[in-house]
């Protein structure tokens, strides 16, 4: 392994990680397939990321950097988009559209715990990052119908193997857009 565990982060944190998927199922509908979050952990990695560990079971760790020692509105930040991800359990790189939610996640979770400052703070960073425009598409989508991912879902539960045409009933974005987000981030 090319990293090493600093924390294993323990049963508290099982309260957290329910509260946040909870308010994720609110946003986005629910699991594709049933999960069980076995760890977390502080790692020296550059970025946070979420395994499974076995082909043949539904378990996932989640691997955090260690921005969040100290800080819990990073720990919330890095956490939830993690957890969002764990929605749509697809075991294969993210599509723009997975990130874009999952990104737009983590800031609601920032915004309802530690106020609109934070949030605002947390927003103009991810800005300069490059989740800056599948989080805008994202913001677009959800702000003109904010259940157009629950719908979405309903066909599409794991986001993959999404076309522009697809998206087409759900989104008032543009071609380039909707094709844009269907691309492997
Ligand atoms: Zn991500």
């Amino acid at each position: 392994m090319s990293y090493s565990v600093f924390n294993i982060i323990n049963a508290k944190s099982n309260i957290q990680i329910n509260n946040i998927l909870l308010a994720a199922f609110e946003y986005f509908g629910e699991f594709t397939s049933i999960l069980e979050f076995k760890e977390v952990h502080i790692t020296d990695r550059d970025t946070p990321m979420i395994f499974y560990p076995y082909r043949d079971k539904n378990e996932v760790i989640i691997h955090l950097t260690q921005n969040v020692i100290g800080s819990p509105q990073e720990y919330i930040y890095q956490l939830s988009h993690e957890i969002a991800h764990t929605l749509f359990a697809n075991k294969e790189p993210a599509n723009n559209l997975e990130e874009g939610l999952c990104t737009y996640f983590s800031l609601e979770c920032i915004k309802k715990g530690f106020g609109i400052n934070i949030y605002n703070n947390y927003r103009c960073y991810t800005l300069l990052t490059h989740y800056a425009k599948p989080l805008i598409l994202v913001e677009k989508m959800i702000n003109w119908n904010n259940e157009c991912i629950k719908i979405f879902r309903a066909k599409y539960p794991t986001l993959k193997n999404i076309t522009a045409n697809s998206l087409k009933e759900i989104s008032i974005l543009s071609l380039e857009e909707m094709t844009y987000l269907c691309e492997k981030f």
